[in-house]
């Protein structure tokens, strides 16, 4: 939080602090300079002002606190009809990991209606959560951003988790923000890798940035708790579900009332239907050498055979044959199904961000010295277009499709 603060006994009324200002925030009257709430503290008026009657103040809005009082790594567990997001469970596996090096336990963070949570919070136990602290409300059965974001806050207050992962999710990109701003702490979006410093005990929290061009690792501010991060789906491995995993569930109700929510749910209208890559047990992606949109029927017709989601390089989808949603890559999905089978697709370091943990990888591609080979489980070196309707032709023999 910034002001602009205007000293009226230094200000001379010149006015060379008016075209100055980008956004058209300043103005005269009675001979003096006046800021209205447009001003986006931006600087300019300050270096212009020739006596210095102009100073931005900024307001700490988070006050430093003791981080020694945080301890924890907790993961929010989404549910969306009647199932846990596998996001979820993945920060678990990974949540365990941070939690082993930090000396801690790892937690769940449920929310949703009473009585209709309890077998969310036993398959999170099942998935490693040592506690499950669940709020529970009338409110928190559908996601809003109000609702939620206030249950978040009010449990992190009162329990004082040191870390905080969401999954990169609608909800968790939506809500996340809330409360990290709510809280006066840091968050890092998207995050593919995550870490604690042997030395600091820090979470090092690693992104791609600059467009995927670069990979950074991020810091929290120290004096600011918690730290938090949402990921994406499929970029941790799910942990190993043991039904006789014993764990405790901590529950709390929400004080909040329908009044203090801005949003109402009318109706839920489905969407058109997404390509869900990230579930996709098995993924048929096409290259540039599939040559147009039209060619991609044939990566289609194998996928329908096998049960499969169609995948793409993003070669294929900046060629405009196939829309941005089954991108696989870096600036792409991360999946990481059993098995991914790459046609006319290079293997640039690229693709393989996005892929290269599938279970099996069969690449075909005509070049022998093609990368993808390098990571593929099992090669074809021959042309996609006499292969792929082939396999499409005798899986549909065998399985009766
Ligand atoms: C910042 C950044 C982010 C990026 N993010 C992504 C990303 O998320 N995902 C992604 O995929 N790329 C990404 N890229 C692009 C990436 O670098 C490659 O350009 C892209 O992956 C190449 O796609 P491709 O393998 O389909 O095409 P190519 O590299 O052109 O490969 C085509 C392959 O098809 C083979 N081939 C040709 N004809 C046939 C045939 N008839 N039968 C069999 N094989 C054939 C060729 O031998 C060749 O190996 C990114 C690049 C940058 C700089």
């Amino acid at each position: 939080m910034a002001r602009l603060i205007i000293d009226a006994d230094t200000c001379t009324g010149c006015e060379a602090c008016l075209p100055s200002c980008p956004f058209g925030s300043l103005s005269m009257k009675d001979g003096l300079a006046l800021v209205d709430e447009s001003c986006n503290f931006c600087r300019a008026c300050v270096e212009a002002c020739p006596v210095g009657a102009i100073t931005v103040e900024m307001e700490e809005k988070a006050v430093p606190i003791d981080t020694g009082s945080y301890q924890n790594v907790w993961a929010f567990i989404e549910h969306e009809q009647e199932k846990v997001s596998s996001v979820s469970l993945e920060l678990l596996g990974e949540g365990r990991k941070l939690a082993e090096a930090l000396g801690c336990q790892v937690c769940g963070m449920l929310f949703g209606d009473p009585g209709d949570v309890d077998h969310f919070a036993k398959e999170a136990i099942a998935h490693g959560a040592e506690k499950v602290y669940v709020m529970e409300s009338p409110l928190l059965k559908q996601y809003r951003t109000d609702p939620y974001a206030r249950a978040a806050v009010d449990l992190i207050r009162k329990f004082k988790p040191e870390i905080v992962l969401f999954g990169a999710t609608t909800q968790g990109r939506d809500f996340a923000g809330t409360v990290a701003t709510t809280l006066g702490a840091g968050l890092t979006a998207d995050c593919t890798g995550l870490d604690i410093d042997p030395e600091t005990k820090y979470l090092k929290q690693t992104r791609p940035a600059f467009g995927g061009n670069i990979m950074a690792t991020i810091l929290d501010y120290p004096h600011y708790r918690p730290q938090m991060s949402t990921v994406r789906s499929k970029v941790f491995a799910l942990p190993p579900r043991d039904d006789s995993r014993k764990g405790e569930i901590i529950r709390e109700t929400l004080q909040m009332t329908e009044d203090e929510v801005r949003t109402k749910i009318l109706e839920f209208i489905k969407g058109r239907e997404t390509v869900n890559l990230a579930d996709a047990e098995i993924i048929i992606s096409g290259g540039r050498a599939i040559g147009s949109a039209e060619n991609f029927r044939i990566i289609r017709e194998l996928a329908e055979v096998l049960g499969a989601a169609v995948g793409a390089s993003r070669a294929a989808v900046d060629s405009g044959w196939i829309s941005y949603e089954h991108q696989v890559g870096q600036t792409g999905r991360t999946v990481r199904p059993k098995i991914y089978i790459a046609c006319g697709i290079s293997g640039s370091v690229q693709h393989q961000a996005g892929m290269k943990t599938s279970d099996i990888i069969v690449a075909i591609n005509k070049d022998p010295d093609a990368p993808i080979f390098k990571i593929a489980t099992y090669g074809v070196v021959a042309d996609l277009f006499t292969v792929v309707p082939k396999l499409t032709q005798e899986f549909r023999k065998r399985l009766g499709r």
